[in-house]
């Protein structure tokens, strides 16, 4: 899961609440769908079928985004989401929603293995009383006087220093108006955590105006209860097409040089010669090479040996985060272990027109992967070029 602040990485966060939501009239499909969606409301609602339905719904489209708690309380914890705004509500000073809840669902989450993301929840006055404000019987901050926008940022200041990873920035559900662009951009200049802005946001322009500003994740949410045919019209804006390719960056080659280290292993082993490297924050997490003669396995392609060690690395089986260096264009096999993996960014050297995935699988990765090809290539083809001549 990528929930973290990614440099130009807009995302789109589909809010829905399991005693309101109607996941039949919902229309996500593989070419209309959020990044995350959150679950959760300010009463309750029973969180663990709803997931799960939610889960086998998305199995549907194929689809492998993330489904993240926005719980109202502890009692809508539930291990079968993969992640939890662990939500603070600092715009108040109610003890039980500062930290109460948090010690009455510590255990189940900590038991859980569930990504925590923990969140600054900071309420914001959107002309509307909101059954959070009800339930947590706190009020929201005024956006509306200079004391008031000075206390909104602080608070965002405070949470960073705090910790958290995240800072939501909160309007209500049915705000009349949104956190405004002015108070977005005034927290983007003076935190650098995730920026999560919700409430009110009802039309693409508000959502274009929100990102903007410097929000990383807008989140949408009642609206589309009652107008579930309008999702597309958001979904469009951060949904790129399939796959964009993008141009190499300066250290693509150097990176493809150590998937071809890899390349040159398999050759050594008298393998078809293919390398594979995957990179997380610069480090190189997996490598693996071609090993199917020496295992007897046709699945051992050095994709799969690469992304599993990853996930040993990483201890996760999500890489959301990595680049996947590898010197032939990946076989469909390959493209599907890839997209489960949900690596976002793929860089192939040769291109393999015979059984490479553009052919056969070209939908295969995650919807967002980026791809660039060509890298090395002449390197990568010559390095399978020297295998089969030598098998002559
Ligand atoms: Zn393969």
């Amino acid at each position: 899961m990528k929930i973290g602040k990614c440099e130009n990485n807009k995302s789109l966060a589909l809010l829905l609440d399991p005693e309101k939501a109607d996941l039949n009239a919902l229309p996500l499909s593989a070419d209309c769908l959020p990044d995350f969606i959150f679950v959760g409301g300010s009463t309750g609602g029973d969180t663990t079928a709803f997931v799960r339905a939610l889960r086998e719904k998305l199995s549907i489209v194929n689809s492998q985004l993330s489904i993240i708690l926005f719980p109202g309380n502890a009692a809508q914890f539930t291990p079968e989401a993969d992640g939890i705004l662990y939500l603070s509500l600092l715009s108040g000073n109610n003890p039980e929603y500062l930290v109460g809840q948090h010690i009455k669902s510590a255990r189940a989450i900590h038991d859980s293995h569930i990504e925590v993301i923990p969140t600054a929840y900071i309420l914001i006055d959107g002309g509307v009383e909101t059954s959070t404000m009800r339930v947590t019987n706190t009020r929201p901050l005024n956006p509306n006087n200079a004391e008031g926008v000075q206390t909104i940022i602080d608070t965002a200041i405070a949470a960073e220093l705090m910790g958290k990873k995240a800072i939501y920035l909160e309007a209500g559900s049915g705000a009349k108006t949104p956190v405004s662009p002015d108070i977005i951009r005034a927290v983007r200049e003076q935190t650098s955590v995730t920026l999560i802005v919700g409430g009110g946001i009802r039309t693409p322009d508000a959502m274009q105006a929100a990102y903007s500003a410097g929000a990383d994740i807008v989140v949408i949410g009642n609206h589309f209860e009652s107008h579930p045919e309008e999702l597309r019209d958001f979904c469009q804006i951060t949904q790129s097409s399939p796959n964009t390719p993008i141009p190499p960056s300066s250290s693509d080659e150097r990176f493809m040089r150590l998937a071809l280290c890899e390349a040159e292993k398999a050759l050594e082993a008298d393998e078809i010669p293919i390398g594979c490297v995957i990179v997380s924050q610069g480090q190189i997490i997996g490598r693996g090479h071609n090993l199917t003669e020496t295992l007897t396995d046709v699945t051992a392609h050095a994709e799969i040996q690469a992304i599993t060690a990853a996930a040993q690395t990483l201890g996760g089986k999500y890489l959301p985060d990595a680049t996947l260096y590898v010197t032939v264009e990946p076989c469909p096999m390959c493209a599907g272990a890839v997209g489960w993996a949900q690596i976002s960014r793929i860089v192939y050297g040769a291109p393999d027109p015979k059984r490479g995935y553009t052919t056969y699988a070209p939908r295969a990765f995650h919807p967002k992967a980026q791809v660039t090809s060509g890298v090395l290539a002449e390197e990568c083809k010559t390095l399978i070029q020297r295998f089969f001549a030598g098998k002559r």
